[in-house]
């Protein structure tokens, strides 16, 4: 059976590149019958952020991924946070010690600098710490056994490295990428537990990964580096053959494909599910979000699942399910995505115009109490089936309907000179007289035939005066249909509006 999983570090609110990592897990183990698990990767307690791991929670929840297992949900292996596992991983690096895979290295801050400065001086390979500087270093492949049980034994500060050999080669078949070759020269004694007794993302990832049972890694292009190191893990801790199948996802790049988008780029997008709630030492506050910013969550999953991946066809518009049936990890590409907001909002601009009126409805009142109007929820039902064609978000269809909302104070000149003429002001003036005299449902078709009906009587051609009997209304020459226009206006407001015009 597949089992996914999604491993985000608590270090923030969730970043929108995750959001999509987590989908694509999600869409891989529904559409596979399989599960996906959430693991929270919280072993470096300087990045640890209180909140974030809520704020991930939350993320996920609001985009509509459902967890199987994991953190928040409970099940076979919890916990499932890592800070709670230190035993296991302190287990697994001392076996890797017993069976001379790994070792014990007490080298201090200033030791491991001095190394790092001559290896520069002398133009160094890229691993430093390896199969030949470590026998220049303090680490229990160069000190008597004595002595390493004696440092321990007092305490002295050490930390477990992987002893990476030293020609070999490592490969690893990555389901998007193909092989991928690295000789082991270029991979440093990577620590795997660190001085503080917690585990290193490496060790405690590979760990995880193997005892929770996890067949795929789909996770980000990033990652792509350190997936040898994870090979060679697997390899001496003795899970190669179970070892999962790697995916890593293209990287979001920004609009222009120059540079990857980071979460710095709050201007074009990369901002996360939900605004922080606390300042960012780093960044500042990020006060954005797809919520906050009036995007559904439909919207933005359907964005994201074709941000690096599309099943080959013209289809755009995928529900969740669609998403799900169609997924395959062979149809994403290698290339990194143009993460193009405007797109987002063409995505958001389909799934609000498919809404339903009276879910739109409150956001037209929300945004009218807040202007210190009032608007009934009828009225407001109308404006979003009037105006949805024409917004990208909910919290546009009030600034869309102000011509509903306020009489005009200033008229469209140009509109003006070219069509407010002597026709034009009988025309107003049969209408506002046939309307004073009107009782019936002042709906769209009534409206439209009274109209009519005083145009004709009037001798007056429809077509030529239309755009000014809408200048007289609303101020402008363009706009949605007018007949519902004055629908939502009401009778003795529109009544109002042609005598203005009239003045
Ligand atoms: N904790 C890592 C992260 O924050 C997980 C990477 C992985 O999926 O292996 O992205």
């Amino acid at each position: 059976q597949v089992r996914v999983r999604f491993a985000p570090s608590p270090t923030g609110p969730l970043h929108i590149g995750g959001v999509r990592t987590a989908l694509y897990n999600y869409l891989f183990a529904r559409k596979m019958g399989g599960k996906m698990l959430l693991r929270i990767e919280d072993t470096d307690q300087n990045r640890f952020v209180p909140g974030a791991e809520d704020y991930i929670l939350e993320s996920l929840r609001w985009v509509g991924i459902e967890i199987d297992e994991g953190q928040g949900v409970g099940g076979p292996h919890a916990p499932y946070r890592q800070s709670e596992r230190q035993a296991i991983y302190r287990a697994e690096a001392e076996r890797l010690v017993a069976e001379g895979k790994a070792y014990y290295a007490f080298d201090t801050a200033d030791e491991l600098d001095a190394m790092r400065k001559r290896l520069e001086e002398a133009n160094a390979p890229a691993a430093q710490y390896n199969a030949i500087t470590r026998m220049q270093m303090k680490n229990s492949l160069t000190l008597k056994p004595e002595d390493v049980k004696a440092r321990i034994d007092a305490g002295d500060p050490y930390v477990i490295r992987l002893k990476t050999p030293r020609k070999e080669e490592v490969r690893l078949n990555d389901l998007i990428r193909g092989w991928v070759n690295v000789h082991s020269s270029a991979i440093d004694d990577k620590v795997l537990l660190k001085s503080d007794g917690l585990p290193t993302y490496h060790l405690a990832n590979v760990v995880d990964d193997h005892i929770m049972g996890i067949t795929h890694v789909i996770r980000g292009e990033e990652w792509l580096p350190s997936a040898p190191l994870h090979v060679l893990l697997y390899r001496y801790l003795g899970w190669e053959s179970t070892m999962p199948q790697f995916a890593h996802l293209p990287l979001l790049l920004k609009p222009e494909g120059n540079g990857k988008l980071s979460k710095r780029d709050a201007d074009l997008g990369g901002f996360p599910i939900f605004p922080l709630q606390w300042t960012d030492p780093f960044s500042g506050t990020v006060a954005r979000g797809f919520r906050e910013d009036g995007y559904l969550p439909e919207a933005v999953v359907n964005f994201l699942a074709l941000l690096g991946w599309n099943p080959g066809t013209e289809q755009e518009l995928f529900t969740m399910e669609e998403l799900i049936s169609s997924f395959d990890i062979a149809q994403i590409h290698k290339a990194g995505a143009r993460f193009d907001i405007e797109k987002a909002k063409w995505f958001n601009h389909q799934y609000i115009r498919q809404r339903p009126n009276d879910e739109l409805a409150p956001a037209v009142q929300q945004q009218a109490e807040a202007n210190g109007l009032i608007c009934s929820t009828e009225k407001a039902t109308k404006i979003a089936g009037l105006l949805k064609e024409r917004v990208n978000f909910a919290h546009e269809l009030f600034t869309e309907a102000r011509t509903i909302f306020y009489t005009p104070d200033t008229y469209d000149e140009t509109i003006a000179a070219a069509k407010w003429n002597e026709d034009a002001v009988r025309a107003v003036t049969v209408f506002r007289d046939a309307l004073q005299g009107f009782d019936g449902d002042f709906v769209a078709d009534t409206i439209k035939h009274t109209l009519s009906d005083a145009l004709q009587q009037a001798g007056i051609k429809q077509g030529k005066i239309m755009q000014a009997l809408r200048l007289a209304l609303t101020g402008s020459g363009t706009g949605p249909d007018l007949m519902l226009t004055m629908e939502i206006i009401g009778k003795d407001e529109v009544i109002k509006r042609l005598e203005q015009a009239l003045e």
